[in-house]
């Protein structure tokens, strides 16, 4: 029932444009144009201190107050920046924090200084030790011998670091001028102002509008090393060789982007490879990517990660979605152009060996929400007022969002269907966009003569009902015959474990042969396989976490110090979320996972620990199991 209540608001929302249900923001009386930060970092109190300064224009002129987004903040003053450079104290309130929004910081303007279509506003405040945006990792859980910060914005957690409008339908410019400790480093998704720069003490300057979700910042022991004119890594200085190694595709990747979907409009594109606490495969902070180590295989085979976030350059940071229930619009067009990309650089086959994984994941992604009792969530469009917006997305606007384009491609033929994408690009660059207007354009440019037969409810089938619609693209599994024959014969014991095809097989093929192994496969076939081709927690991520998801699948316990290990040596979400997913769905594996959890649970970022601690919550997924 819940859905089809659902589904009835999504259809008479399409034509609104809706306000941002997760921030505070009133951005039909003002908004923040430029935001220009100076912040200590304190390592010690793991606090972040200074001031924030907003040029903020007034919209409406007869509005008194500013709303702003914070979490966690003490602030300590708010002043109104005269033209003159005079400073004005300005009354302020702070309200009791909201669990999911945080605190709404109303600033109030006297009648005489509100006149001003731009004012500056200055905040002095600092950071809570537990800011939501903020991991400081500890060297120990680092690759060198210093401590490390970085901040995550999205989805709503930069207002726990910046006090701002909070909200992807504003965007922002920003400077910044960062203190560390005189042996760190700090980057940002910023320029760089190199002379400016002294010992502990670094400028950067964002010239683009942005979305407050991309400001990002992170401070370590950290190195540069140049793979082409205007592409690099950044990392600390043990892993720098081996990151620069594993990326020299960079400048190749870049230029296949633009020829695909139009100008490069970012200068530079950097990678900071993170500490492996670092909670995500990739987050697409612009002019600087900040990547898991994980997917330093030591072979190029994860480069996708990378392709993914440097085409997050297109969609999401130059075409953005306004509210997060339109994730899609950011998720779904980067995971097409992944996609093709990864065509275009690596092959056919590799390609179409991701899009069967792609699809397995998506269907059970889909069966998964059913079971939580949130089937509403595998519509494109979603409704997530009233929770956290990282609780209520999940694959299906990456994989659902690509497979809709994929369904649009071939209805429109390859090559229209890349001018359809160009100007896409091109006519909402530096945007924020939401589905209802995706949707109009996409209608509008439908009814051009030489445009495919599509129809509105063909569409909104995509858009905004749960599961996949019958226009969905066929998904060929062929490509993994080969292997599965080799699995069926060796399962059967027509083929000895040395006698498996392995040698060329990439990791893909790896995955695939794990992931379609039984639960009730023997503990002697399970010993085979982790002796022979020592399958463990080290290596390739992506055949590790098969591996080990294969060992909770079948209770094969020889292997749970693998386990524990890779999760003690892992933050990285996806990693985590999966193979505590895995352990949640028995009595004993929720006991496993206990185990586990209570040791590795210091070194995840706050986010995962609440994403754990819910799997594991036994009445839950108690309901999720049936
Ligand atoms: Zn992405």
């Amino acid at each position: 029932m819940r859905t089809y209540l659902l589904l009835a608001t999504a259809v008479l929302a399409v034509n609104a444009h809706a306000a941002d249900p997760h921030s505070y923001a009133e951005t039909d009386k003002f908004v923040v144009r430029h935001v220009a930060i100076d912040l200590r970092t304190d390592f010690e109190a793991h606090r972040l201190e200074g001031t924030a300064e907003l040029t903020v224009e007034q919209v409406d002129p007869a509005a008194d107050r500013l709303a702003l987004d914070t979490r966690d903040l003490e602030v300590g003053s708010v002043q109104l920046v005269e033209a003159s450079g005079r400073a004005k104290a300005l009354a302020y309130k702070l309200a009791e924090p909201d669990p999911i929004l945080g605190s709404k910081l109303t600033i109030e303007f006297p009648h005489c200084c509100a006149a001003t279509s731009q004012m500056k506003i200055r905040i002095a405040y600092r950071t809570s030790n537990e800011a939501s945006a903020l991991q400081w990792l500890e060297p120990a859980q680092t690759y060198g011998s210093k401590p490390y910060l970085y901040s995550q914005g999205q989805a709503i957690h930069t207002r726990s670091w910046i006090p701002l409008q909070d909200t992807p339908s504003v965007r922002v410019t920003y400077e910044a001028r960062i203190r560390t400790p005189p042996d760190l480093v700090a980057v940002m998704s910023a320029a760089r102002l190199v002379g400016q720069d002294a010992p502990g003490e670094f400028h950067f300057a964002m010239k683009q509008p942005i979305p407050s979700y991309l400001i990002a910042l992170a401070v370590g022991d950290l190195k540069f090393q140049a793979v082409g004119d205007r592409t690099g890594v950044w990392t600390e200085p043990a892993r720098l060789e081996a990151a620069a190694h594993e990326f020299a595709d960079l400048p190749r990747m870049l230029e296949a982007g633009e020829r695909m979907v139009g100008p490069y409009r970012w200068d530079r594109y950097d990678l900071l490879i993170m500490p492996r606490a670092f909670a995500y495969g990739g987050m697409e902070n612009p002019r600087l990517s900040f990547i898991s180590p994980s997917t330093v295989a030591g072979d190029r085979s994860l480069v996708a990660v990378i392709v993914h976030e440097m085409s997050h350059s297109w969609s999401g940071n130059l075409v953005t979605n306004s509210t997060w229930d339109d994730f899609w619009l950011n998720e779904g067009f980067t995971s097409y152009l992944e996609r093709r990309l990864v065509e275009v650089l690596y092959g056919e086959r590799r390609a179409s060996m991701e899009d069967a994984i792609a699809y397995e994941e998506l269907v059970q992604t889909i069966k998964d929400l059913a079971a939580d009792g949130h089937p509403e969530d595998s519509a494109l469009h979603l409704n997530l007022a009233g929770r956290d917006p990282n609780e209520g997305t999940s694959d299906v606007a990456y994989q659902k969002g690509r497979w809709f384009l994929g369904f649009l491609e071939g209805r429109f033929g390859r090559g229209k269907f890349d001018a359809f994408l160009r100007e896409y690009f091109d006519e909402h660059a530096f945007q924020s966009i939401d589905t209802a207007t995706f949707r109009a354009w996409l209608l509008e440019y439908l009814k051009r003569p030489g445009a495919p037969a599509v129809t509105a409810a063909e569409i909104d089938a995509w858009l905004y009902q749960s599961g996949l619609p019958p226009t969905m693209p066929k998904v060929a599994q062929g490509v993994f015959a080969p292997v599965d024959e080799a699995a069926a014969a060796w399962r059967a014991g027509r083929i000895a474990t040395d006698e498996l095809p392995v040698k060329d097989w990439i990791p893909q093929e790896w995955v695939r042969f794990l992931d379609e192994q039984p639960a009730d496969l023997e503990d002697a076939k399970l010993e085979d396989l982790r002796s022979t081709f020592r399958l463990g927690a080290d290596g390739n991520a992506e055949i590790a976490l098969s591996w080990l998801e294969l060992v909770i699948r079948t209770g094969y316990e020889p292997a749970y110090t693998d386990l524990e290990r890779f999760l003690l040596e892992t933050g990285r979400w996806r990693l985590v979320e999966t193979l505590f997913r895995e352990m949640s769905r028995t009595a004993e594996g929720r006991a496993l996972g206990e185990r586990i959890y209570a040791k590795a649970k210091p070194g995840y970022h706050r986010s995962i620990r609440d994403a754990v601690e819910r799997l594991l919550r036994p009445a839950a997924t108690a309901a999720a199991t049936q």
